[in-house]
């Protein structure tokens, strides 16, 4: 199976586990019996928080799609981001992307201030910016997002990777709005890639999830994301990791149809005169998109656009959508979309951000310019 490309594997979940079923069980038990001899049955089986098989298989999955040595599943996208922050020692320093997901914002000023930790907050799409602070600073952990929520910013991943590394530091890549499928941070020299799998990996909207990713299982960095899964107990139930993988099964279908219909409706939206701005690196005025096309193989299904006439006319247009849902979240085969000021500061009031799906075309260019027209 090792030899068949993306597509074909994960059409069939995976690698197989030599069983009969063509689709692997729930595993239940929480433990796992020893012999008369005090040894274990099966000596990959202690106890179910760190060792599921079927947690195992989909890990396997994602390493494979993110060109990974290993990967590591936890209960949620913000488990998975809180582990690689607590990698930095008390007394260190974490350099974050200025204008990061909210949730991962909050998480970090907060878990630095609590636990003795610098933080140090840059807008590294401006790659002199990031690399000055990266020289000042010399942070133990840059955590930045490509591309990034909801304001679609883009780092260069293989730059910042170079000044991170000459001053020994680690640097983490959120990825959750490319999917492995459309950019490969460890390929760009990244040490950590972190995903919500909640959002395309999954697809559905009915799983939290999270996933972080090493190309070098000896770094001690990796040692002490695995540990706090372990030790901290942020697992993923058995059910969601299934349903994950299944969700997995049709990623790269999904992936394909989603871009496709995210390039067309950024590209429509750019012409329409209620929309004065649209943030997605597959336009060519966005000011990521050289470095994206330098680092992606495609735009990603994430966008945001700006209304004319303020945060009125955004909300409007809101609640005029009758076929895009109105919700938070990304990544699923439903288009939704969200007026993010309503949730978060720092974002233009009339910014509405859409995750793009996978109904037909023609159908989300219909509601749009329904809710658009003024
Ligand atoms: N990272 C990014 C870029 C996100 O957009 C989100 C959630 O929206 C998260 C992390 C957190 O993921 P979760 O909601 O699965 O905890």
């Amino acid at each position: 199976m090792e030899d068949v490309g993306v597509g074909s594997w994960l059409a069939h979940g995976g690698q197989d586990d030599g069983g009969a079923a063509v689709v692997p069980g729930i595993p239940m038990s929480t433990t796992w019996r020893r012999g008369e001899d005090n040894a274990l049955i099966d000596p990959d089986q202690l106890y179910l928080r760190d060792q599921s098989p079927l947690v195992r298989r989909v890990e396997d999955v994602v390493a494979r799609l993110e060109g990974a040595a290993a990967a590591c599943l936890f209960g949620s996208g913000m488990a998975a981001v809180a582990a690689v922050v607590r990698s930095v020692p008390a007394g260190g320093t974490l350099l974050l992307q200025d204008g990061s997901y909210w949730g991962t914002t909050a998480f970090v000023r907060d878990h630095c201030a609590h636990a003795g930790v610098t933080l140090v907050e840059v807008d590294t799409t401006d790659a002199d910016a990031a690399a000055a602070a990266v020289d000042v600073h010399r942070p133990d952990l840059v955590l930045v997002e490509v591309p990034s929520n909801p304001l679609l910013g883009i780092t260069d991943v293989a730059a910042l990777a170079g000044v991170t590394h000459a001053h020994a530091g680690v640097l983490a890549v959120d990825a959750t709005a490319a999917t492995p499928l459309g950019m490969r941070p460890l390929a760009l020299g990244a040490d950590l890639s972190v995903h919500s799998a909640t959002k395309e990996l999954n697809g559905h909207s009915d799983v939290l999830a999270g996933v972080v990713s090493t190309t070098d299982t000896a770094a001690a960095a990796w040692v002490r994301v695995v540990g706090e899964r372990a030790r901290g107990g942020a697992v993923i139930g058995q059910v969601e990791a299934w349903l994950l993988l299944r969700g997995l099964r049709t990623l790269h279908l999904r992936h394909e149809r989603a871009v496709a219909n995210a390039a067309a409706v950024a590209e429509w939206l750019l012409a329409h005169p209620e929309v004065h701005r649209v943030l997605h690196p597959s336009l060519p005025e966005h000011p990521g998109a050289e470095v994206h096309a330098r680092q992606a193989s495609d735009a990603g299904a994430l966008l945001s656009f700006r209304v004319r006439g303020g945060q009125q006319a955004a909300l409007r247009v809101l609640s005029r959508l009758r076929l895009v849902a109105r919700a938070t979240s990304l990544g699923g085969t439903e288009s939704l979309a969200e007026h993010r000021a309503s949730v978060q500061d720092g974002v233009p009031d009339d910014l509405l951000r859409l995750s793009v799906g996978v109904e037909d075309l023609a159908d989300l260019l219909a509601d749009l310019e329904h809710a658009l027209h003024p």
